[in-house]
């Protein structure tokens, strides 16, 4: 058996053990899924790890943010700059 597994919050870097109000997002370019916390889907692969709702949100709305805005300021429409 592995040992206690902690993960860390996306927007705060909070880190727990027992993250039992979290919500795990996963998401491609195209989808965003939210799920409640799981321990098979927080180690999906490409899974993103959020403390709470309000911090989850601060991700959508980020996320929707990029999907909706084709060209940010100073930025070539295609060119995708996202780290
Ligand atoms: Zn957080």
């Amino acid at each position: 058996m592995a040992s206690l597994q902690e993960y860390q919050c996306e927007i705060c870097g909070i880190v727990s053990g027992k993250p039992v109000h979290w919500f795990v997002i996963q998401c491609s370019n195209s989808q965003l899924t939210v799920l409640k916390w799981e321990p098979e889907a927080a180690n999906a692969p490409g899974a993103r790890h959020y403390c709470g709702e309000a911090h989850a949100q601060i991700y959508i709305s980020r996320w929707l943010e990029a999907a909706c805005t084709p060209s940010p300021a100073g930025a070539h429409p295609g060119a995708v700059g996202r780290e």
